[in-house]
């Protein structure tokens, strides 16, 4: 990955090719850039008779602008409040329901039951036990991802307890874009909370293998998305088949998050030879006086491949020499110990 001057970070098109035309087109940012806001913007101003796209624009608009402010708003709510009561208005209990679809009756009592949960657990301090500080106390940053066989395996299979990590779970495990949430989460991680280690968790008979984004169109279309929709989305550049496109393999999947991070220009990794990265962008060396002197270990990046089922971890990339060394004995020590009904499972 390099990155060339021409957009506004620096970010040229051709270094961008799996970014911007792949899985991760619009990733975290979201598919609503600044750009398509404007464009919108622009259609939502009364000053003429507004086209059909124009009017779907606009109201695309309204429903975005209402969506990032409800968020902020409950954000904020959320924020400045540190009771434990829940918030009644919002999940009425399950009595007072009668009215409503048996959809919205079990959803009301899904909150109910959850909210139920939730006093139960505060009034008997069932938290205790979960009690831990903020910083991770293994140094580790684990991206995974969400799927919900691993939400209790992966921390029992790598032997991850509540503080020792921090985790970072999206679709695929992909780390899409060097300057989207994920990466931005990383870095807070490190500089911000201490990690020196980084792992990239992908997963077999992931629903990102092979996924069509005609299927989610499709269903969305099925959500009562209207076609328009669509056309008015394309019509502004957004690239909706790639950014909604998975990948065909997790290994070349984890490996290209690996590398993008590896990579990234305000990262000091360590180098699968034991070097550390130097950044592409300062081929040209600097001048002594812009030199800076490291006082921290550079930061170690691993992918791995885990099984849903048995939790077992496969290392997919190259790591460093010592890394590299220290799952070769425990590869090792787990051959020694493997019976042959623990290997027919494998
Ligand atoms: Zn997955």
């Amino acid at each position: 990955m390099s990155f060339s001057a021409g957009s506004p970070i620096g970010l040229g098109k051709s270094s961008m090719s799996r970014e911007m035309s792949g899985s991760g087109a619009f990733e975290e940012s979201g598919p609503f850039s600044p750009a398509a806001a404007g464009a919108a913007s622009q259609g939502a101003r009364p000053v003429k008779e507004e086209s059909p796209d124009e009017l779907l624009t606009a109201q695309l608009t309204e429903q975005l602008s209402e969506a990032f402010l409800g968020g902020m708003l409950s954000s904020k709510a959320a924020a400045s409040s540190d009771s434990t009561s829940p918030p009644a208005d919002l999940f009425p209990p399950a009595s007072s329901t009668s009215g409503e679809s048996p959809r919205e009756k079990g959803e009301a009592w899904r909150l109910s039951s959850m909210l139920e949960h939730n006093h139960q657990f505060t009034q008997k301090r069932s938290y205790e036990p979960f009690l831990t500080g903020k910083l991770p106390d293994k140094k580790l940053v684990v991206v995974t991802c969400m799927d919900c066989r691993l939400t209790e395996l992966l921390p029992a299979a790598l032997g991850l307890k509540n503080g020792d990590a921090k985790i970072i779970k999206v679709a695929g495990a992909i780390v899409a874009h060097p300057f989207g949430s994920v990466m931005r989460s990383i870095l807070v991680a490190v500089y911000g909370l201490g990690a020196e280690h980084i792992i990239v968790v992908g997963h077999h008979d992931c629903g990102m293998t092979g996924l069509d984004p005609a299927k989610i169109l499709t269903q969305a279309k099925a959500h009562g998305i209207p076609a328009a929709t669509f056309k008015t989305l394309a019509s502004a550049g957004l690239n909706l088949d790639g950014w909604l496109s998975g990948f065909s393999s997790v290994q070349t999947s984890v490996q290209h998050s690996v590398d993008t991070i590896r990579n990234h220009p305000l990262l000091h990794c360590v180098k699968p030879d034991g070097g550390s990265h130097s950044r592409k962008t300062s081929e040209v060396a600097p001048a002594p006086a812009q030199q800076q002197e490291a006082s921290k270990p550079p930061i170690t990046v691993t992918g791995f491949v885990i099984c849903p089922t048995t939790g077992r971890l496969d290392l997919v990339t190259e790591a460093s020499p010592e890394i590299e060394d220290l799952l070769q004995r425990h590869k090792a020590a787990r051959e020694a110990t493997q019976t042959p009904a623990a290997d027919a499972k494998q």
